[in-house]
């Protein structure tokens, strides 16, 4: 099936109230073209790097997602831009998009990542620590940074119900933090989580954005040399 037909499949699959991210990392500006022809116009990188590359050869109105962890002397080469930034971690790393957003004369929207798999790797805020970025008086004076929503990853296993049950855990604490934060605010709306092997039982627990790689754009090339 051509990378058209996937989005199609996929979009009539997990039907309208699911955003559908296209996650690009690895692949070639041209499939992303071939993508953007089939309408697609949300487009998850994994690095800064590959992703300001692209952001360049390829049309304007594509909507760039950060998905993979930011380092904070790199959010410079994307604020200007970039249309969100999913991987939010820490207050540190928040504190510098605002910065960097408040220079370009943008507000960027982020979802806060969260650490829900049972996995000895990888970034993420763990919930007591979400809430505590959440309640800090300097994430109170941050203008130039609009939290949407929250993102997570399964653990990486055949096992259904521990993936269900880690989605489940975050979806109960997007619908808490949503209640306790951001009851007057409409816009904390986004609840990332999926991927090609997991999308199904995500959206099953709630998920309103997947980020979805190898399924549109085939495997990709493991580089072990990189971390992604
Ligand atoms: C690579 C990646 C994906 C997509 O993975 P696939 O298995 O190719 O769908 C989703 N989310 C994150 C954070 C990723 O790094």
């Amino acid at each position: 099936m051509s990378i058209a037909d996937n989005i199609k499949s996929l979009k009539k699959e997990t039907g309208p109230g699911v955003t559908l991210l296209a996650v690009s990392k690895t692949k070639p500006a041209a499939d992303l073209q071939e993508a953007y022809d089939a309408g697609q116009r949300l487009f998850g990188e994994n690095t800064v790097q590959e992703m300001v590359e692209k952001y360049e050869q390829l049309p304007k109105d594509i909507q760039w997602h950060l998905i993979g962890h930011l380092q904070t002397n790199k959010v410079k080469y994307i604020a200007p831009f970039v249309s969100m930034i999913q991987s939010v971690d820490s207050l540190k790393l928040l504190h510098e998009i605002n910065k960097h957003a408040e220079k370009a004369g943008r507000v960027i929207d982020c979802l806060l990542q969260i650490y829900i798999a049972d996995e000895e790797t990888k970034y993420g805020l763990g919930f007591d620590e979400a809430i505590e970025l959440l309640r800090s008086e300097e994430f109170a004076t941050f203008n130039n940074v609009h939290i949407r929503g929250l993102m997570g990853i399964a653990t990486n296993t055949d096992n259904e119900k521990q993936i269900r049950d880690e989605y489940y855990e975050l979806k109960t604490f997007f619908d808490g933090i949503k209640q306790s934060y951001f009851r007057k605010i409409d816009t904390f709306d986004t609840l990332s989580m999926g991927m090609s092997s997991d999308y199904k039982l995500a959206i099953e627990q709630g998920s309103n954005m997947v980020r979805v790689g190898s399924t549109i754009f085939g495997n990709r090339v493991i580089k072990h040399w990189k971390n992604n």
